[in-house]
């Protein structure tokens, strides 16, 4: 285990057909296998032209003495586009969020973040008006997807005995989890039937059918 180490290169070897991985404290790793769990930094390092970004904007509020008019503080994700969720804290805080916007440019996502926030708090008046909520904590942030919505593994050529794991969008703290457990599986016992369903070069992802 590595912790805290940030990987700035990687080479394979063909002679011991292993992958050394460099780290900026200077280390060199060698392994079999790699697997690329960087989340979004993982396309800086293999670009996959059927990832895209937008950015997305969050608010918490102070706390709320009083959420009776919530029913049973029921969590709320509106399928509109642009939507809207909003939940409660274990302090009686709210989080809304969403308001996405197309662009992914750091300075123009958060050019717009002012703006956002006083949407996001005006949405909020608009569905609880007897809930008096200030902002307290906002903030901006990239917010990617594949083209189909499901997550990839990617197996490129140019990384040879390398796994990247793209597991975005709405449930990928879900997709991270299962995929990591087929990238295993494959890994440790040869073959995971499963992994061809999410690989890069799946149909679903070529551009052509999409509609
Ligand atoms: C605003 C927002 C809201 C979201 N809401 C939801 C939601 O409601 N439900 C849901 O399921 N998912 C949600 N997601 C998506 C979810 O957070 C991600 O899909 C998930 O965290 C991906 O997990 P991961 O382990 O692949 O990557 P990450 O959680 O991004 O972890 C990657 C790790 O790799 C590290 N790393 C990066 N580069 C390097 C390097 N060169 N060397 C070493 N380490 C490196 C990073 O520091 C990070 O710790 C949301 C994402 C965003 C941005």
């Amino acid at each position: 285990m590595y912790e805290n180490t940030e990987v700035n290169g990687h080479r394979y070897n063909k002679e011991t057909d292993t992958v050394e991985i460099t780290t900026r404290n200077g280390q060199t790793i060698f392994a079999k296998k790699v697997i690329y769990s960087a989340g979004y930094e993982g396309t800086d390092i293999k670009k996959e032209k059927t990832v895209s970004f937008v950015s997305t904007y969050t608010v918490t509020t102070n706390q709320i003495a009083d959420l009776s008019t919530w029913y049973k503080r029921t969590l709320i994700w509106e399928t509109a586009r642009p939507y809207l969720y909003l939940r409660t804290t274990d302090d009686n805080r709210i989080i809304i969020g969403g308001l996405d916007d197309h662009t992914n440019y750091p300075e123009d996502r958060d050019s717009k973040l002012m703006h956002k926030k006083n949407k996001l708090i005006q949405e909020l008046k608009h569905m609880f008006p007897a809930i008096h909520a200030e902002p307290e904590f906002f903030s901006a942030a990239f917010y990617g997807g594949t083209v189909d919505g499901i997550p990839i593994i990617g197996k490129y050529d140019a990384f040879p005995n390398s796994y990247f794991l793209y597991a975005f969008r709405d449930n990928g703290t879900v997709y991270s989890q299962l995929l990591a457990k087929l990238i295993v599986q494959e890994i440790t016992e040869g073959y995971c039937e499963e992994v061809s369903l999410y690989l890069e070069d799946r149909p679903q992802l070529d551009q052509k059918n999409v509609h």
